[in-house]
């Protein structure tokens, strides 16, 4: 058995490693749980227990889900012909949160970033491409963030679909430059979505 001060040490690292919290916040959350109450505790670590083992990514659009296929692509009343492309499961959250797109999402599960070397293999872009040449889909909506590599990598992926028979769209920019998606007001993202705009003229 680990002694205290090892304990905290390891709690404190894996923390650390949650986004947004620091050696200060990590000691403090160390700290919390040898105090809360055991009942609270364990109630989180089976939570977290059951999400890693339970949850995957969707067959078809990568959204997280507990089945093979999401609730969206179970869905039958949304529409196939549409595809909204968002980096990760949280934009889809958010748009989903508007109430606005009745398609179908696929989730690149990230972006394009020369500097972190994700290049379109690390993505879910063959997919995606897949999902293009099928003949169901009719409009790409390119909901990547509007910063330098949400930018960068819709530009890739609208060459990259260039022959097959789909329009690509792109949010309006109601979304600021440089804005992150999931944190975007709603209002915005509504107007956005509905003015997007073709993405080759
Ligand atoms: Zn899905």
């Amino acid at each position: 058995m680990a002694d205290l001060t090892e304990s905290i040490k390891n709690l404190t690292a894996l923390f650390q490693k949650l986004p947004g919290v620091g050696k200060k916040t990590a000691e403090r959350f160390a700290y919390h749980v040898l105090i809360a109450k055991q009942e609270d505790i364990l109630g989180l670590s089976d939570a977290i227990r059951e999400v890693k083992t339970n949850i995957r990514y969707c067959e078809k659009c990568f959204n997280l889900s507990v089945d093979p296929l999401c609730e969206v692509c179970r869905d039958p009343s949304r529409d196939a012909a549409q595809l909204c492309v968002v980096e990760q499961p949280r934009d889809l959250a958010a748009l989903e949160q508007t109430g606005v797109f009745h398609g179908l999402y696929h989730v690149l599960l990230g972006r394009l970033s020369p500097t972190e070397n994700i290049g379109p293999d690390d993505l879910t872009i063959r997919e995606l491409e897949k999902r293009a040449a099928s003949g169901e889909v009719r409009e790409i909506i390119m909901a990547t963030n509007p910063n330098m590599e949400g930018d960068a990598t819709a530009f890739y992926i609208t060459r990259l679909l260039h022959d097959y028979p789909v329009t690509i769209t792109r949010l309006a920019r109601g979304v600021t430059t440089g804005s992150v998606l999931e944190f975007v007001n709603r209002d915005i993202l509504r107007d956005a979505l509905e003015g997007r705009q073709n993405y080759r003229n």
